[in-house]
Order: structure tokens, then C-alpha cells, then sequence
């Protein structure tokens, strides 16, 4: 057992003895069994929440309306799911109902690809019904039960099986890519927020290429905002070298930069996607510098007003289109250098300015801190009170 399922135990341990079954399901059993990093342990059982609540002292209803309590143990939270199946589906993407039944197998039924379709139980037997271990050893994404009828159901599931290629460097069985591509126009159907979060996992994955192949030749690509079209650059993304970009910021901006966005329009595009405003932030100044790196004209000052967050996805982002031209030189070691990393650091502010000079707050006073700020970041002037205030006594910039 993985210390993640041994922690848990003692809930299924309880849960048996209170005459009901439990077990590990989804992701975590499917990342176990590929000796990946586990992340959250779900538990699915027969006991109704009301009778999962009647077991343990601490529970929180976080999505009781689905089946799910969780159960707080030891400081970790534990999501115990009671067996349902799900109907309706009459808009693509949500059951009108679930309903709960006493069955595992039924439960098992409704997951989406035969991988994430295994139950382990307390005694570390595996459940598998629908041949997900053989899969899983095949690296085939294959869907549970009736392909066309699993996307029909459940459209984000089609960007969930190129999600899981990308991240698990398998591939779709030729029946669900069939499916896939026979239903892509569902993906209309599904919110932007949830496309995002599997594009970004996707393009974050240790096979970028494996997802981004079968995007492009289903066509889910069509249905995505601003990928509609975008055939030659999708094609150069997918032969890009194979290191992986590690944030959501750096994978945006490998994707705007290979569509060869400018910062204004990879602001639209972020826009529409939904991005959060930090990340549009970080990617549009990356769109700014990341030429400067590739074309080897970056300036101190260019460096600075990115900041070394911007400069980090920049070189990850930068090593995949340019490596020997962002290699070329130490990026980093030039962002070290530089005399202050921030306006903060500066030995001067209005303030001094205005105590020192006697001289007036204005427009004319913030430029005269930007010139002195420059001048800094440049190596132009040392970083001393005494001779930014000399400075500026003899340029008189503020005299008029
Ligand atoms: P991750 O590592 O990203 O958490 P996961 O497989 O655990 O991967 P979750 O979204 O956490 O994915 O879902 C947990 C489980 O619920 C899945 O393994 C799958 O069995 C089932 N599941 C999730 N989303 C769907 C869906 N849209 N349709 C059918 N089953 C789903
Ligand atoms: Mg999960």
C-alpha cells in the first residue's frame, strides 16, 4: 500500500464495520497502480450519506446533493461518494439526476475511461471490471461501455481523454478517437472554465504532443476559443522538443507565442479563456520579452520591468521554440546582477525628493524618480541617496 491509501484505511475499515462496502476509486488507484504521485484518495461506497454522516464524528457535507461527505480525519480530508448512477444528460455535460444504489458495479458503469474505472478494496483486491488493468498496461485511454454514447453523454470528457494522453503519455483506443472526433461540436456545449483547466493540464503534461495530436486530428480544436483554424500552429506545437512547461502561466505562453499572438491579442485570447488576471499579466509581459531573449537584444531595463517570474516562464517557454539562442547567454545570471529588482529597493522616493529640493509634487516629480530609476537599473548611477539627490540637483530637471 501507498502511505496515502494506509492513512486511510481505518475509513474503510469503519465503514465494513458498520456492514457496508467501501472502497478506493479513481484517479488515485490508476496513479498507485502506474507508480505516479497520488494525489486525493476517494472513497466510493453503499452506505447513503446518511448513513455514512450516523459512521464518523467529523464530516462536512462539501457536495451532499451529489453523494459526497467528507470526512475529516487526523487534519486530512477524506471524500466518501456513495454509489450512484447518473441520468439524463439532456444537455451534454450534467445528469439531470443521480441516484444512489447499493452497487459498485453500477458506480463503475458511469465513470468515464476504463483506467479511472478500478476499485481497490481495504484487503488491496482490485476491482476491475472492464479490463482497465489490461489498459492500463496497453497505455490505452479507452472509454467505459459505448464510446459515442459516453461523449454524447458527457462532452468534457472528450477533452478529459486528451487531458489523461498528454499527462499519462498514453494513447485513445481508435474507437474512442472515432467518438471523439464524431462529437467534438458537443464541446460547444461545455463551460470555457472547465475546457481551460484540461487544455492547461494537457499542455503541462510529460506528452504535450500525444494530446495535442489527437486534439488537432479529432477536431476538438474547432470548438476551442481561438484554436479554430489553427492547424500550422497546433502542428508546430505538437513538434516542439518534448520538456515540459511547469505553471499554468509558462503553458499559455508557449501556446500565444506559438500562435504568434502580440500582447494585445493574447490579452483577448487569455480574455475568453477566462484566465485569471495574474496569469493574463505574466503571459502578455512574457509575450514582450520573450523576443527580446530569442533575438539576444534583451536590456537590463527589459529584464527588470519583467521581473523574474515573467523571466522564468520566458526561459522554460524559450528553450522549447530558441534553445540556442535563449542558451546563448545567462539570462538569469544578468537578472541577478542587476543593482535593484524593484522600485522599493530605490534610495530615493518622492518624499526625499520633495524634503531634500524643496521642490513640488507632480507629474514632473514621477518622472524624475522613473529617469533616477532607470539610471539605477542601468548602472548609470550608483544606488546612493547623496548622488541620486546630486543628480538631480544638477540635471534640474524640476527647476522649470
Ligand atoms: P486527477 O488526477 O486529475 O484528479 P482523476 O481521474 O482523479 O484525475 P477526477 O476529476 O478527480 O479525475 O475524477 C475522479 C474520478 O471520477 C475519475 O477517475 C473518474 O472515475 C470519475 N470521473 C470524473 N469526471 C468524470 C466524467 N466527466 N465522466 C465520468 N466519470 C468521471
Ligand atoms: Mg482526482
Amino acid at each position: 500500500f501507498a502511505p496515502e491509501f494506509e492513512m486511510a484505511l481505518p475509513i474503510l475499515h469503519q465503514i465494513e464495520a458498520a456492514g457496508f462496502e467501501a472502497y478506493f476509486v479513481g484517479g488515485s488507484v490508476r496513479d498507485y497502480l502506474l507508480g505516479l504521485p497520488i494525489h486525493d484518495v476517494d472513497i466510493a461506497t453503499s452506505a447513503y450519506p446518511a448513513e455514512v454522516k450516523a459512521i464518523f464524528d467529523r464530516t462536512v457535507d462539501t457536495g451532499i446533493q451529489h453523494g459526497t461527505v467528507m470526512i475529516l480525519d487526523h487534519g486530512t480530508g477524506y471524500e466518501v461518494t456513495t454509489f450512484r448512477t447518473e441520468t439524463g444528460y439532456q444537455d451534454f455535460r450534467r445528469p439531470d439526476s443521480v441516484t444512489f444504489v447499493r452497487s459498485l458495479a453500477e458506480d463503475l458503469k458511469r465513470r468515464d475511461f476504463t483506467i479511472n474505472a478500478l476499485a481497490m478494496r481495504a484487503d488491496g483486491e482490485i476491482i476491475d471490471l472492464f479490463d482497465g488493468l489490461a489498459d492500463l498496461k496497453a497505455q490505452k485511454i479507452r472509454a467505459v461501455g459505448v464510446a459515442d454514447e459516453r461523449f454524447h453523454e458527457d462532452a468534457l470528457r472528450m477533452m478529459r481523454a486528451v487531458r489523461f494522453e498528454s499527462q499519462l503519455g498514453f494513447d485513445v483506443t481508435p474507437t474512442t478517437q472515432a467518438a471523439i472526433q464524431k462529437h467534438a461540436a458537443l464541446l460547444a456545449k461545455i463551460a470555457v472554465e472547465r475546457i481551460h483547466v484540461e487544455l492547461i493540464k494537457l499542455m503541462q503534461g510529460q506528452r504535450r504532443h500525444n494530446g495535442l495530436k489527437t486534439l488537432l486530428a479529432t477536431g476538438l480544436n474547432q470548438y476551442c476559443p481561438g484554436l479554430v483554424d489553427q492547424t500550422a500552429a497546433l502542428q508546430r506545437l505538437i513538434d516542439l522538443p518534448t520538456q515540459r512547461v511547469t505553471s499554468e502561466s509558462a503553458a499559455w505562453l508557449l501556446l500565444t507565442a506559438t500562435l504568434q499572438l502580440t500582447p494585445a491579442t493574447a490579452n483577448q485570447f487569455l480574455k475568453q479563456w477566462k484566465c485569471a488576471n495574474d496569469v493574463i499579466a505574466d503571459v502578455t509581459a512574457g509575450l514582450v520579452l520573450l523576443p527580446q531573449l530569442i533575438e539576444q537584444r534583451a536590456q537590463a531595463w527589459n529584464l527588470y520591468e519583467a521581473g523574474e517570474a515573467v523571466l522564468t516562464i520566458c526561459l522554460q517557454v524559450g528553450q522549447l521554440l530558441a534553445p540556442s539562442a535563449i542558451m546563448d547567454q545567462d539570462w538569469l545570471a544578468h537578472y541577478a546582477a542587476l543593482p535593484i529588482k524593484t522600485k522599493r529597493e530605490l534610495q530615493i522616493n518622492g518624499q526625499i525628493l520633495i524634503q531634500s529640493l524643496g521642490i513640488q509634487p507632480g507629474p514632473k516629480l514621477g518622472q524624475t524618480l522613473t529617469q533616477l530609476e532607470k539610471l539605477v537599473v542601468n548602472g548609470q548611477l550608483p544606488n546612493e541617496q547623496d548622488r541620486l539627490v546630486q543628480w538631480v540637483k544638477q540635471n534640474s530637471a524640476l527647476s522649470d
